[in-house]
């Protein structure tokens, strides 16, 4: 049985007053009954989780680098993340593959520094409009997770986000039947992959999650929660979805 989470990516966004957002979530929901993750800027990590450590609300880091320490400016690292507190790092993000040209084989080589510093992974992936105009949505989700995971994934170093690039931050959501399609051939390379450790790993859906349709689209088999973006923002609307994949 997987234990829903409720996975909250502020991306840019966030000042020290924002921190109250967390504050009010953990008031309004002392004890859910799924897994909520928040994940800041790196500017905000430490205190949040400082402020979150007496609390059912774990803390994520956005991306780091692939390796332990060294010249890497502006980078942070597995180790430094897991230093102020934080158990989970979304790694391969489309914005962060677009921006930055991540590649499979770096998300990989970063799901790897993840693991060796105790933490756990949220690896995203998903097509872009035009890959899934072409018809190419398995193809895509299927190189991409094997390409960014490593040997050794299991439900406690591993989340994986499907996150259709044409969801996020646009109001759209694929069909529920086309998230059914895409979850459980998730879920079935993984379990190919991975044997019972593939059925232990959470496939959280990313893409305009809202407090309207969350119920609808974790309903769907092979959900189990997601990743959530404008929608975290607000303790009001994460803690709706946190109460919905709570039921
Ligand atoms: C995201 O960026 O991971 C995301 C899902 O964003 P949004 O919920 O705003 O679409």
């Amino acid at each position: 049985m997987r234990r829903k989470l409720a996975a909250g990516n502020w991306k840019m966004n966030g000042l020290m007053q924002t921190l109250a957002e967390v504050e009010t979530l953990h008031t309004a929901h002392p004890a859910p009954r799924c897994d909520i993750v928040v994940c800041p800027p790196a500017t905000l990590m430490c205190k949040m989780a400082e402020i979150c450590a007496p609390m059912a609300i774990e803390v994520g880091a956005q991306d780091c680098h692939e390796n332990e320490a060294g010249a890497h400016t502006g980078d942070i690292s597995a180790p430094m993340i897991a230093d102020t507190g934080a158990r989970y790092v979304i790694l391969g993000h489309s914005e962060r593959r677009a921006a930055y040209g991540e590649s499979d084989a770096l998300v990989c080589a970063k799901t790897r520094a993840v693991w060796a510093a105790g933490l756990t992974a949220i690896v995203c992936i998903g097509e872009t409009s035009k890959e899934r105009d072409a018809g190419n949505t398995l193809d895509i989700v299927g190189r991409q997770l094997a390409g960014s995971v490593p040997d050794g994934a299991c439900g406690s170093n591993t989340v994986i986000a499907y996150e259709p690039v044409w969801a996020i931050g646009t109001g759209k959501t694929p069909s529920l039947a086309k998230i059914a399609e895409v979850h459980n051939f998730i879920r079935s390379r993984l379990t190919n992959r991975c044997a019972a450790d593939g059925d232990a790993i959470r496939i959280l859906y990313g893409g305009s999650m809202t407090p309207r349709n969350v119920e609808k689209i974790t309903a769907v088999t092979n959900v189990d929660g997601g990743l959530v973006g404008g929608a975290s923002l607000k303790a009001a609307d994460f803690g709706a979805i946190v109460a919905t994949l709570g039921k």
